[in-house]
C-alpha cells in the first residue's frame, strides 16, 4: 500500500482522491480553504442559496463512470434533473430561441424563428460538430497527452480542421449572425475568444445538446458534498485549512509535501488539483514548465453577482443568455491589452428552482471578465470601489435590455476574478488555467504527468482542461497513469 498526496479539494482533487483510494491506495488531500469543493462553492444567505461557480452540468455519464467505479451508484447519490431549455438565448433583436436535447425538435425551434435556411444550415453544422467529437473524445479527453496524442488527432485531420477557428467554422456553414453568435459562445465554455479558438471547439455544442444540460436538485454544490462522502467512505483524509506551500523532492523524484506550519507529509506519489501555474511558480521549480506557463495564453476569468430578489423576473428560464449587440467588444476587452471590464457583455443568468423562499429569486449572474492583475491583459479588480461598481453597471445592463430588477435586490454579493484567485489559488482567477486560443493551445496544457517522476497533475488547468466534466476525464486519466496500489 503506497502513500498519495493530493493539493487541493476541488473536484479533480476529489475525484482523483475517490479513485486512488478505490484502486487500493492510501490517500491524504490537502486543501488550503476552510472548505472542498474549489470553483464548484456555495454561498447561503438569509434563506437563499447560491452556486457561485457551475450552473450547468454536462456529459452527467462521467460522473456516473466515477461513481460506478467507485461505489454506490450516481443515480443513488444525487439526483439529476433534465433542463429543457438547456439554454434560452435572447438576442439583441428581440428574438428568443430555446436549446433542447433532441435535434429535431431544436430544429424545428430554429425553423420557427429564423426560418428553414437557418435550420437546415444548423443541422449540417450540427452533424460537423459531431463528427468532430466523434473524432476527439476518445483520442483527446478519455487519454493522455503524449506525442501520440497527436498522432492520433492527425488521423482526423480533415475532420478537426486545426488551422480553422472556431467562428471560421461556424461562418461557414451558418449565415443567421444569432446562430454565429450562440456558437461563438461555446469558445468561452474553455475559457477563449471563437476568433482564436480550434474549430474543434465544435464538439462543446455538440457535447451539450447530444447529452443535454442537467441541474442537480438542492444545487450543483451537491456534487462537491457528494465526492467528498465518497472519499470519506473510502478512507480518504480530507484535510481543510492545510495549505502546502512545497512540493518536496530528492534528485530522483518527489517525496511529498510542505505544509505551511512546516509539517512534512512524505508521499510515493503527490498529485496537484492545484492550478498548474501555481504548482510550478509556487510549490515546485521544474525547468522549462513555468516558463512555458508564463507564455501560454490564459484563460478568461468571470466576475460573478448573486441577487437576492423579491418577486419573480418574466421571461427568465433556468438557464438564460442575453447577448449584446456588438459580441465581439466583449473579446477585445476581455483579451486585449490594455484589458477592461467589459461595458457590455454577454449576460449569463442562472435562477435554480429550489434556491430561495417563496415568492423569491436566487439570481446568480456571470460574464466574462479579463483576469485579476495589474500587467498586461488584466484588470486590476483590487483597485477600491471597481467590483461595487461594476456590479452597479451590470445591474443597469441589465434593465436596459429589458430585465430590471433593480427595485427587488434584498441583496447583492459579487465574486471578482481576485476573489477567485484567493479563494481558490488560480493564478488571475482563470476558470480554465490556459485557454484553447490558437491550433496548438490544448497540446501545450501541462500533462497530466509531470517532468518529475512521482509528481502527477490533475484538474481544469491541465489536460484535458477545465468544466466539470473534463475535470473529472482527467482525475481518471490520471488515476489510471499511477495504476493500482
Ligand atoms: C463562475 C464559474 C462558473 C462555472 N460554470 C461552470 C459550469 O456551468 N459548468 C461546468 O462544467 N464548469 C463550470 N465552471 C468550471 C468548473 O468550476 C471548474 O472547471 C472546476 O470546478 C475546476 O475544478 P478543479 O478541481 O480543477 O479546480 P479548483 O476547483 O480550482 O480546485 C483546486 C483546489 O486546490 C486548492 N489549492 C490550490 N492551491 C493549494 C495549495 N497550495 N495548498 C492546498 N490547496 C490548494 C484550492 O483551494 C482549490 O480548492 C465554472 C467555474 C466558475 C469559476
Amino acid at each position: 500500500m503506497s502513500g498519495v498526496v493530493v493539493i487541493g479539494a476541488g473536484v479533480g482533487g476529489l475525484a482523483v482522491a475517490a479513485r486512488l483510494a478505490a484502486a487500493g491506495h492510501r490517500v491524504t488531500v490537502c486543501e488550503q480553504a476552510p472548505v472542498v469543493g474549489g470553483k464548484l462553492g456555495v454561498l447561503h444567505r438569509d434563506g437563499f442559496r447560491f452556486d457561485t461557480g457551475p450552473s450547468l452540468l454536462t456529459l452527467p455519464h462521467v460522473f456516473a463512470d466515477l461513481f460506478a467505479a467507485t461505489g454506490t451508484p450516481l443515480a443513488d447519490v444525487l439526483d439529476l434533473v433534465p433542463l429543457d431549455p438547456i439554454v434560452r438565448h435572447r438576442f439583441p433583436d428581440g428574438t428568443v430561441l430555446d436549446s433542447c436535447r433532441d435535434p429535431v425538435e431544436f430544429a424545428a425551434r430554429i425553423a420557427d424563428g429564423f426560418g428553414p435556411v437557418a435550420a437546415r444550415q444548423w443541422r449540417a453544422f450540427a452533424t460537423r460538430a459531431e463528427r468532430i467529437w466523434d473524432a476527439s473524445h476518445g483520442p483527446f479527453l478519455e487519454s493522455a497527452l503524449d506525442p501520440a496524442t497527436l498522432l492520433r488527432q492527425a488521423r482526423h485531420t480533415a475532420t478537426i480542421a486545426p488551422w480553422r477557428s472556431l467562428r471560421a467554422l461556424a461562418r461557414s456553414y451558418l449565415d443567421d449572425p444569432r446562430l454565429r453568435m450562440m456558437v461563438d459562445r461555446y469558445a468561452t465554455y474553455s475559457g477563449s475568444d471563437p476568433r482564436r479558438a480550434p474549430a474543434a471547439l465544435a464538439a462543446v455544442p455538440h457535447a451539450e445538446l447530444a447529452f443535454g444540460g442537467w441541474y442537480i436538485r438542492g444545487g450543483l454544490r451537491r456534487l462537491a458534498d457528494a465526492l467528498a462522502e465518497r472519499c470519506q467512505s473510502l478512507g480518504v483524509e480530507l484535510r481543510t485549512g492545510t495549505e502546502v506551500v512545497r512540493v518536496t523532492a530528492d534528485r530522483h523524484r518527489a517525496t511529498g509535501v510542505e505544509l505551511a506550519d512546516g509539517t512534512v507529509l512524505a508521499a510515493d506519489t503527490i498529485v496537484a488539483d492545484a492550478d498548474a501555474e501555481h504548482l510550478y511558480t509556487d510549490l515546485i521549480r521544474v525547468p522549462g514548465e513555468a516558463r512555458r506557463l508564463r507564455r501560454a495564453p490564459r484563460s478568461l476569468s468571470g466576475f460573478v453577482l448573486l441577487l437576492g430578489l423579491r418577486g419573480r423576473t418574466p421571461g427568465l428560464a433556468h438557464h438564460t443568455v442575453d447577448f449584446p449587440a456588438d459580441y465581439d467588444a466583449e473579446f477585445d476587452a476581455v483579451f486585449g491589452d490594455p484589458a477592461r471590464p467589459v461595458a457590455d457583455p454577454a449576460l449569463y443568468l442562472s435562477v435554480p428552482p429550489d434556491a430561495a423562499p417563496a415568492g423569491h429569486e436566487a439570481v446568480f449572474l456571470l460574464v466574462n471578465a479579463a483576469r485579476q492583475g495589474t500587467g498586461p491583459g488584466t484588470v486590476d479588480w483590487r483597485a477600491p470601489g471597481l467590483a461595487d461598481w461594476y456590479a452597479g453597471h451590470l445591474l443597469d445592463r441589465l434593465a436596459a435590455r429589458g430585465l430590471d430588477v433593480r427595485d427587488r435586490v434584498l441583496f447583492r454579493e459579487v465574486v471578482s476574478p481576485a476573489d477567485l484567485e484567493t479563494r481558490t489559488r488560480s493564478v488571475g482567477g482563470a476558470i480554465y488555467g490556459t485557454s484553447s486560443n490558437g491550433a496548438r493551445a490544448a497540446f501545450r496544457r501541462p500533462a497530466n504527468r509531470s517532468p518529475v517522476p512521482g509528481l502527477f497533475l490533475v484538474g481544469g488547468s491541465s489536460h484535458p482542461g477545465g468544466g466539470l466534466p473534463l475535470v473529472a476525464l482527467s482525475a481518471e486519466i490520471t488515476a489510471g497513469l499511477i495504476g493500482p496500489a
